[in-house]
């Protein structure tokens, strides 16, 4: 069983040194357990918050010498749990490593699917953060503004086509020109935005001319600042996360200007996405399954190959190097 472990904890962008890969014995399953074969590994922004010494409070940090953590679509190989049999497919947290044991408590059946991996975008955690996040929070009308960042990402691309849907206008943020003509050509977004070119705030504003109803902070940094300035009255804005403060050095950059938030009277809710799947996930998944099915929504993956790829995966993503969903292919597919 070949796993990546945490070496080192990581000052800045996570590199090889802080990552060990180590080779087991296959785990065994015990009575009411299933082994677990990865096929695909899911790489997600939240795993670089997870390296640190002391976790980002929603979940507990990996200690050293752990096994990464993530979420996996896996292939049960051996069953001795009365509720999955050898063969199926399920969506499991096996994390960083070929092989994994588990009990079943944390284990989703997927059934037939003809991409599994999409159980780990479009159709799983970032597609259900997009879900939640835009429709439950921002609740955004049909004419309104919407402004998304990470605009072909696997939270933004979502938040983006799900806005379209309900008739808004939608204004995308991405990093480098083939990302933005994506945005519009194939997401069907109404403008996007390059936000490595010169004079962010001053292109968005000319892409806002109504002001931003809507926008779902999932960057924080240069991003931010020039949404602030351009938040309507009753604005909404779900905070998703802050991908590009995740590898700082220093202490927390300054917030939002409260002065703009209180006078425009402006919503602004956090969210982990972990809450709502009680009540909501069922929902996600026949509603996005719906729109998949009918073209409405499309969903773009970036495969890296082999299991040992993971932590250079995992630093591309967190430096805008990938273009859609990541996901590590580690066995089969
Ligand atoms: P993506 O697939 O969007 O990949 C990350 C992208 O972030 C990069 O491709 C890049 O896009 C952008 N990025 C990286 N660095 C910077 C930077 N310095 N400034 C601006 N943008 C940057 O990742 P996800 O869709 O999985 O995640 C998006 C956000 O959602 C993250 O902040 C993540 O933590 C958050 N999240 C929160 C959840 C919750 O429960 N609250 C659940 C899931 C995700 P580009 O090159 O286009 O700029």
């Amino acid at each position: 069983n070949r796993r990546l472990t945490l070496a080192s904890h990581p000052q800045g962008l996570p590199g090889p040194e802080h990552f060990r890969l180590d080779v087991q014995p296959l785990p065994e399953a015990a009575d009411g357990q299933v082994l677990l074969r990865t096929l695909y590994l899911s790489i997600d922004p939240y795993m670089r918050n997870l390296l640190a010494p002391i976790g980002p409070g929603y979940a507990p940090p990996v200690p050293l010498g752990g096994v990464i953590v993530g979420g996996t679509v896996s292939q049960v190989v051996e069953s001795r749990h009365a509720g999955f049999q050898a063969g199926e497919l399920v969506l499991a947290n096996a994390g960083w490593q070929d092989y994994a044991t588990s009990d079943g408590s944390d284990l989703l059946a997927l059934g037939d699917m003809a991409q599994p991996s999409l159980a780990l975008g479009g159709l799983g955690m970032p597609g259900f953060t997009a879900y939640v996040g835009l429709l439950d929070i921002a609740q955004p009308q049909p004419g309104e503004t919407v402004v998304v960042a990470a605009a072909t990402g696997a939270v933004g691309s979502v938040v983006g086509q799900l806005a379209k849907l309900k008739g808004a206008r939608v204004v995308g943020i991405a990093g480098g020109a083939e990302k933005c003509r994506h945005a519009v050509e194939v997401l069907g977004f109404d403008a996007c935005i390059d936000r490595h070119a010169p004079d962010l705030a001053g292109r968005l504003a000319a892409a806002c001319p109504q002001g931003i109803d809507v926008y779902f902070e999932n960057v924080g940094g240069d991003v931010l600042a020039a949404v602030l300035p351009l938040l309507n009255l009753l604005a909404r804005v779900p905070v998703c996360g802050f991908i590009a403060h995740y590898n700082d050095t220093a202490a927390p950059a300054p917030g939002p200007d409260l002065a703009t938030l209180l006078a425009r009277r402006i919503k602004l809710q956090g969210f982990i996405i972990l809450d709502h799947y009680g009540e909501r996930f069922d929902a996600f998944r026949r509603d996005m399954a719906a729109w998949l099915a009918e073209g409405r929504i499309r969903l773009r993956e970036d495969v890296v190959d082999g299991l040992e790829q993971a932590p250079a995966a995992l630093a591309r993503l967190l430096q805008g190097g990938n273009f859609g969903k990541t996901v590590v292919r580690v066995a089969g597919g």
